[in-house]
């Protein structure tokens, strides 16, 4: 792809979704002709019929879990076509964080092509309403381990995946943003010294960087963190352009020490913004005067992240990412003015056949990791895209030419309008539960609001909440929930013994204050781990593959995460129960 005029994205976008309707049963054929040859449909005896009737009465809801057994042959190096017409020839790890493992999952070139039309469709509104001139970007972007299945297939995580492509680095020129930092730096294996470099060279490009961006808004928060500590390091290697010892990897030093000049001016200017700021707040616009806006996914298990983050952006404007996953895309975020808290996904109707669950307020929400290709005899009959209902949420599944059909994704969003005829959703949560003793019910939506709601005692303490976790304590009867905190800092004791009952009591839900109050759920407990504990478990992630472009701290450790419950319970300082029901 050359140059490309914004104009033509936005036409190209609003012709696709001005009857959406028919552009997914164009995109239903298109799928199921291209892997007409696949195993897995031919099993289904859809027998070449590509109308959604047919492929509805045919094809059963998946989870992960039932196409497992065909992925890990694709692994194993079987090339006849499994779940596509064309073989699968590399894999995704999915970052899988709430499972404790990382997931396979097929990819191939039309994944790439459809993140691009994603990404120009985004950067075109965008574009109209924060024009970027031609310069640079910091982006806190990180490659990850790719490994060699049995069958010699790769396998590394999406976006590694994307980075690495081609169309990738087109797409990039063509929306101006190229990366300040080389190769060597953004595929580095050791994550330290890639954040580091990151930094380095986005200060020696300081007057040209127009955005700051990463994947999700946790690599913002940890890139700035991480600046806090190291800033007057940076400093001295820009004084003296020589690069800290502390990057040993020898491509990476080559690769930055060739763009790292002695530079004392800018040594200067730098050490004085950073001392005339209090406490960090606005330091990215300080540093990077030129920048027009911070951009990443800052939605859904991302929204605790926003108040730091507004506080090093000031009065930069914050905008919102689009909505995907390392399975296939689902909408780009076409209002740009929106805050993150109230960002919408416009749904692209010709990237994947899209399906809707409607969700009662009522409806049992059952375990997806239980729920296999017997579903198909669910109660719940999926909608189409055209036909969802505003104000309603939904379990969303889709169908793409990656060799997913009818998948569940695991997220619940809600319709909060229309875009000519297709829906613009919200980010809910994940479907699953989190917190669970009998019959209680929380999700990982609950927890980031019990969390917000005690965090406010800590404010006058001038102490943040870091990061947080949660777990369901069985090994006591009766069962309790326990939350992890890092802090910022140290609390008091009473404050602390305060926040543990006003977590206990911000859980709302019926099922669970009936059980506390009758005993049959013990006292929630609040444990306080040390500083960086949560930094060891972004580690072990990478360890297993993960990449931080894609982390999400797992909001609730079970036993299947066993090695994370035991780096959180080895560091834990302090333990409170609460007396809110007493
Ligand atoms: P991964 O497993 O790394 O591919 O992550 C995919 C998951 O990340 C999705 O299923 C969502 O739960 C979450 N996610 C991706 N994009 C967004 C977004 N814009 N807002 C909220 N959550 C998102």
């Amino acid at each position: 792809m050359g140059v490309f005029s914004l104009e033509s994205v936005i036409e190209a976008f609003e012709a696709s979704t001005k009857d959406a309707a028919q552009v997914q049963r164009e995109t239903l054929r298109w799928i199921l002709e291209e892997n007409s040859e696949a195993e897995y449909l031919q099993s289904l005896g859809l027998a070449g019929r590509t109308d959604p009737e047919s492929f509805k009465a045919c094809v059963p809801l998946v989870t992960h879990k039932d196409l497992e057994p065909y992925v890990q042959r694709i692994a194993d190096g079987d090339f006849s076509p499994v779940l596509t017409g064309s073989p699968i020839t590399s894999l995704s790890l999915s970052s899988g964080t709430t499972q404790g493992r990382p997931k396979l999952v097929p990819f191939n070139e039309e994944l790439v092509k459809s993140t691009m039309q994603i990404y120009r469709t985004s950067y075109a509104f965008r574009n109209k309403e924060f024009p970027t001139m031609n310069g640079k970007a910091l982006q806190f972007i990180y490659g990850s381990k790719q490994f060699m299945t049995k069958g010699g297939l790769t396998a590394t995580t999406a976006t590694t995946n994307v980075y690495r492509s081609e169309q990738f680095k087109h797409t990039m020129k063509d929306i101006q943003s190229q990366c300040c930092s080389p190769d060597e730096v953004i595929f580095g294996s050791d994550f330290h010294q890639s954040l580091y470099c990151h930094l380095l060279c986005g200060l020696i490009f300081s007057e040209e960087v127009q955005l700051i961006s990463s994947t999700f808004a946790h690599s913002l928060v940890h890139a700035f963190r991480t600046f806090e500590q190291v800033w007057e390091e940076l400093c001295d290697d820009i004084r003296e352009g020589v690069l800290s010892d502390r990057i040993t990897m020898p491509a990476m030093r080559d690769a930055v020490s060739k763009i790292l000049k002695p530079n004392p001016e800018l040594a200067d200017t730098i050490r004085d913004k950073c001392e005339g700021l209090s406490n960090w707040y606005g330091v990215i616009p300080v540093l990077w005067p030129n920048a027009k806006y911070v951009y990443g996914i800052m939605t859904g298990s991302m929204e605790p992240y926003l108040k730091k983050l507004r506080h090093y952006t000031g009065s930069l404007p914050l905008m919102s990412a689009d909505y995907g996953s390392s399975e296939g895309w689902v909408g780009a975020n076409i209002n740009p003015s929106l805050a993150p808290e109230s960002a919408t996904f416009a749904v692209l109707p010709d990237i994947a056949y899209f399906e809707f669950i409607p969700l009662s307020e009522n409806s049992e929400d059952q375990e997806l990791e239980q729920s296999s290709s017997t579903s198909h005899n669910t109660e719940l009959e999926p909608v189409g895209l055209t036909e969802v209902e505003v104000g309603k949420e939904y379990e969303i599944l889709f169908t793409n030419v990656a060799g997913l059909y009818r998948y569940r994704l695991g997220d619940v969003v809600k319709v909060a309008g229309f875009h000519n005829s297709t829906p613009e959703l919200r980010f809910v949560r994940r479907r699953s539960l989190l917190l669970t003793i009998n019959i209680d019910k929380n999700t990982e939506k609950d927890l980031q609001l019990a969390v917000e709601e005690a965090t406010k005692l800590l404010a006058a303490e001038k102490l943040e909440v870091v990061d947080f976790s949660s777990h369901v304590d069985v090994s006591t009867d009766p069962g309790h929930y326990v939350i992890f905190w890092e802090l910022s800092g140290n609390a008091r004791e009473d404050v602390l013994s305060n926040c543990c009952d006003c977590l206990d009591r911000a859980f709302i839900d019926a099922g669970y204050v009936s059980s506390r109050k009758v005993r049959s759920i013990g006292p929630l407990e609040l444990r306080i781990v040390k500083r960086g504990t949560f930094q060891k478990i972004l580690d072990h992630f990478l360890s297993l593959g993960a990449a931080v472009s894609q982390f999400k701290t797992p909001r609730c450790v079970g036993q299947s995460n066993s090695k994370v419950l035991q780096i959180l319970d080895d560091n834990v300082m302090d333990n409170y129960f609460s007396s809110a029901y007493d």
